[in-house]
């Protein structure tokens, strides 16, 4: 597509061509520019191939004539090829393979540089570790306020993926069209400022947990557990495919980037304050091969025109305008920033939807966005923008298919003259699929957030719940509604989620068992633990183990509480239900060893001292035992609560004198008759 066919001499407002008290103001940095400018000029040229109309005219071609002929160098429409996005994909490809060459460091060495990735920011700002990631976005940050979206067009690896596609969609004859949305636009700022700002604030103004508002920092540039933060691959393919490959299809080239990347909120604002932007020359005759070889969506002949520059923050800096401007009218140069452009309102800019529609989008956004965001806590936050942009997207064009008279896309056609064709059908049962799965998404969703809000109304202590096999009687009236509508919530998520959610198990689990169902309890964190890694496998494994304690399975109790201590050998509470399974099992000895190593990791645990005391009293060690016992009192709460629960456990253990003595204890500090009779 050609703007204008034109040969009138448009020339641009630029200042320093034209307004000479601006060439004036720009005196003192005339140097700087020169030098600049001809640094930049010489790599506009080094990836050109000449000015096309004196290279056509020696062919004998004019430009007229061009279009749909096959010229070397030059596309279909006459207009020449771009050298630059041959750099450009070098310098992606060889970002690419830094990051595989990273990874296969990471499992050949164990340890690596953390992951030099923006998102990792939010740890930095959350919990003061300082990482690559933090490190990296703060340059790019800084170098986009002076140079302008280079890292963005130059170093990201969801661009070279969108690029790819882009590229395949291409070469199978399909160009990806831009959605332009009004309101959508805004979405990559919000983000941005969700992911990086509203944590910051929200401590600033409402700190329950009362943490620093700066945490302390502590340096992270060097991690074993490089795949922490990242989804695993499973959830990752179908990521970067949504995020790469289907955003390019149904939103155009940068779909992601226009619609979905908070780091581009940054980039984005940073890019209106950097003085480094594509500039034009008097040699500018507005024949428009800029703005139909941008693949950023920028009107790069009208804004040369008016501004003499690229204002867009949405300009990546890709230089490819610069590589095909027929007139090498194109450079990359220092000036004004964008802020200090004057308004106008002369650029008109045509999009995709009306204003009932835009607020109609925006709306399905948000809906879309809510319904997919850590859904089975599988889709990310990056994935769940990309899914409501392409969501958004399906949900207008099938209201266009429903009412409009004639509707295409891409060489598709989809309704002509009030009939659906195939294409419309193929598309109308794709956008139904997809719209859909979100709808499902959605439902599964509510429940599981109506779930998470009665589970966390729930504020039973851990160690009073597990004090003995059904806790029931600890739950008040409002414990035991919530109890039983997050059950349902959870179990109504389950039966019609099409994953596990290894986040709402072991939850799900806790509400049965404090209803009184220890065995399904058992089962369900047994699923949970299956589908769970790391920490969150190691506590579901331990839960499991320490309920089967109350159970009294004790061997199957004690398998469980190993498996715990494989993920995580620092667990030190699955070592104090570790040592009451063998001590159970007739192994004291063992269990002995297995608490007095808790109590080395930790000396201040006041039940496994305890356990010790009553262990060692029992082999007739009584010095040692005295010496336990002052140190388990020396930590105990003055609680009545807290000493029934040190009663009941020693009790279970058989250890009775000890069991007699915080059993007493909890009857006089909470009056008699408030603690339950366990005689
Ligand atoms: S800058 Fe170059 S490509 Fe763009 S309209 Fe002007 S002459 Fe054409
Ligand atoms: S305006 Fe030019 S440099 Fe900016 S993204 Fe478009 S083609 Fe690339």
């Amino acid at each position: 597509m050609i703007i204008h066919d034109s040969c009138e001499l448009c020339y641009s407002d630029l200042v320093i061509f034209s307004n000479p008290n601006l060439v004036f103001e720009q005196a003192s940095l005339a140097a700087a520019h020169w030098l600049s400018a001809a640094f930049w000029r010489k790599f506009a040229n080094f990836v050109k191939s000449g000015c096309i109309s004196r290279e056509l005219k020696t062919m004998g071609i004019s430009r007229s004539t061009t279009a749909g002929v096959n010229v070397p160098g030059y596309s279909k429409a006459g207009i020449r090829k771009s050298r630059t996005s041959r750099w450009r994909g070098a310098a992606l490809i060889t970002l690419n393979l830094f990051m595989i060459a990273h990874i296969i460091q990471w499992r050949v060495m164990g340890k690596t540089i953390s992951p030099i990735e923006p998102s990792e920011t939010m740890h930095t700002l959350q919990k003061g570790f300082v990482n690559a990631g933090f490190i990296f976005f703060s340059l790019a940050i800084m170098a986009t306020l002076i140079f302008g979206r280079f890292v963005c067009g130059w170093g990201c690896h969801i661009l070279a993926l969108q690029d790819l596609c882009g590229w395949l969609l291409k070469k199978m004859g399909l160009h990806p069209k831009p959605f332009r949305s009004r309101l959508l636009v805004y979405v990559p700022l919000v983000a941005a400022l969700y992911m990086f700002v509203w944590p910051t604030a929200y401590r600033l103004f409402s700190n329950p947990a009362h943490e620093p508002i700066i945490p302390k920092f502590t340096n992270h540039l060097v991690i074993t557990n490089f795949w922490q933060t990242f989804p695993s691959v499973a959830v990752a393919i179908p990521f970067l495919f949504i995020c790469g490959f289907v955003t390019v299809y149904f939103l155009g080239q940068k779909g992601f980037c226009t619609y979905a990347c908070p780091y581009g909120g940054f980039f984005g604002l940073a890019d209106k304050f950097s003085p480094g932007k594509i500039r034009v020359t008097p040699a500018c005759n507005q024949c428009g091969h800029c703005t139909a070889t941008c693949t950023s969506n920028v009107l790069v002949h009208a804004e040369v025109k008016q501004y003499g520059m690229v204002v867009d923050p949405g300009c990546m800096k890709c230089m490819d305008c610069v590589s095909v401007c027929p007139n090498d009218a194109l450079y990359f140069g220092f000036g004004k920033p964008t802020l200090f452009a004057p308004k106008s309102n002369a650029i008109k800019r045509s999009y995709s939807l009306t204003w009932p529609e835009e607020i109609v989008g925006a709306l399905v956004f948000m809906g879309s966005f809510l319904a997919v965001r850590g859904v089975y806590a599988l889709v990310p936050f990056l994935m769940a923008l990309g899914c409501a942009a392409v969501t958004t997207f399906l949900a207008l064009k099938l209201w266009r298919l429903l009412r409009a008279r004639e509707l295409s896309f891409y060489r598709f056609n989809l309704k002509s003259s009030g009939k659906i064709r195939k294409a419309g059908w193929a598309f109308a049962a794709f956008a139904c699929a997809w719209i859909g799965l979100n709808a499902h998404s959605g439902w599964v969703r509510y429940h599981e957030f109506l779930g998470n809000l009665a589970f966390n109304k729930i504020h039973l202590p851990d160690e009073l719940a597990l004090a003995q096999v059904n806790p029931v009687r600890w739950l008040s009236p409002a414990d035991r509604e919530n109890v039983l509508r997050g059950k349902e919530h959870y179990v109504a998520a389950s039966k019609t989620g099409l994953f596990v959610n290894s986040e709402v198990l072991p939850k799900l689990a806790w509400f049965e068992y404090l209803s009184g169902d220890a065995e399904q309890s058992v089962q369900t964190l047994g699923k949970a633990a299956a589908y769970q890694k790391d920490e969150s496998k190691a506590l579901s494994l331990y839960y499991r183990g320490a309920i089967l304690n109350r159970l009294a399975r004790y061997d199957e109790a004690r398998a469980s509480l190993d498996e715990a201590l494989a993920e995580r050998e620092d667990l030190i509470l699955a070592r104090q239900e570790k040592g009451e399974s063998l001590w159970q099992l007739g192994r004291k000895e063992e269990a002995v060893s297995v608490w007095t190593g808790a109590v080395q990791r930790n000396s201040q645990l006041v039940l496994v001292n305890n356990e010790l005391a009553g262990a060692t009293r029992a082999s007739g060690k009584l010095d040692e035992a005295d010496l336990y016992e002052k140190q388990a009192d020396l930590f105990t709460p003055n609680d009545p609560l807290y000493h029934w629960v040190l009663g009941r456990r020693l009790q279970d253990l058989g250890m009775t004198e000890l069991a007699e003595k915080h059993l007493q204890q909890a009857g006089q500090l909470g009056g008699s008759g408030a603690m339950p009779n366990e005689h």
